[in-house]
């Protein structure tokens, strides 16, 4: 395939070489127990191009301009050279829940709670081990992933803050409830389901359902665009992965490093979820934090996992608005 810029709204993809890539994950995400997608290697660098399967062509026109992004036009400057990261702690048992929080490194935690088939009680031993592993100074969040109703959240809310509670995030699934939550407690809410395109954060800033906008750099566009998204939207950002390997992370790290303010750990600490990665130096975090830097694609890390795809060249080529 030729190198050079792919045009502006071709269906086909003549902008240089693609490599698809499939790793097994460690643990299951999204129901995802594997994670795939298409490298691309231009004169600025290699982007990842790696939309959720259930996506479609209009909506993965934005991952692929993320990726397009990356490999021709490159980033903003950074403001920052280091990012702080949070650690993730899924709805496992205390004990194990105080080991994962001690060992992480990091002094923020986000802890799973609402998983279902658990009780709440196991949500507050949980977040009760990882306060105690993190001390007074940590800093717990805790993700609901949308599963809560309104009264369930309000109360579950006050029951966890008893160990002082960062931020909750996505407590129920809706704008709506989120607003009414978030007027009947004092945590911060901060939105992440409820923000999967780049008008979402407007959307909840209207609302008045958020405190806070968990943003990933994929589905919006890319660096450049997420930024002008995030300042529209006013709110303060936690860039997040789509668990991608280090090429994708390394544009949410270029995002993190270039937004005006950075109140709140990022949630690019991801890189472990995944069985391998495509380049020598994963962007994997030391004592909490992430150098901002950008990783290239080694041949011998890809190989491990590439894999012949005339499907997602196809997904790629038809990623258009
Ligand atoms: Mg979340």
């Amino acid at each position: 395939m030729t190198v050079g810029r792919p045009g502006e709204g071709t269906a086909g993809w003549d902008g240089g070489s693609l490599r698809v890539f499939r790793i097994p994950m460690r643990t299951r995400f999204r129901a995802q127990t594997v994670r795939e997608g298409v490298l691309i290697e231009g004169p600025a660098g290699w982007g990842e191009f790696s939309p959720f399967p259930e996506y479609g062509p209009a909506e993965c026109a934005r991952w692929r301009a993320c990726a397009e992004e990356a490999a021709f036009t490159g980033w903003p400057a950074p403001l920052r050279d280091r990012i702080p990261v949070n650690a993730i702690v899924p709805a496992v048992g205390p004990e194990q829940a105080h080991e994962m929080a001690r060992r992480s490194g990091c002094d923020t935690v986000k802890v799973k709670v609402a998983e279902r088939g658990q009780r709440f009680a196991e949500d507050l031993a949980r977040v009760e081990a990882v306060r105690d592993a993190l001390g007074p100074s940590g800093r717990v969040r805790v993700d609901a992933n949308g599963a809560w109703d309104v009264d369930t959240a309000v109360s579950a809310i006050a029951e966890l803050d008893r160990f002082t509670l960062e931020y909750v995030e996505q407590p129920c699934a809706t704008l709506e409830e989120l607003a009414r939550v978030r007027r009947k407690v004092g945590v911060p809410i901060a939105a992440d389901e409820s923000i999967r395109r780049a008008e979402d954060p407007l959307r909840v800033r209207a609302a008045e359902a958020a405190d806070i906008a968990v943003v990933k750099v994929q589905p919006l566009g890319g660096v450049a665009a997420a930024l002008r998204v995030v300042e529209a939207c006013g709110l303060p950002a936690v860039v997040s992965s789509a668990v991608e390997t280090s090429v994708g992370l390394a544009a949410g790290v270029a995002l993190a490093a270039a937004l005006p303010e950075l109140p709140y750990a990022c949630g690019l600490g991801t890189l472990s979820l995944l069985e391998g990665d495509v380049v020598a130096d994963p962007l994997v975090p030391v004592d909490g934090m992430l150098a901002v830097w950008r990783p290239t694609v080694d041949e011998t890390a890809l190989a491990r996992y590439e894999m012949e795809s005339p499907a997602w060249v196809r997904r790629l080529e038809e990623a258009v608005r």
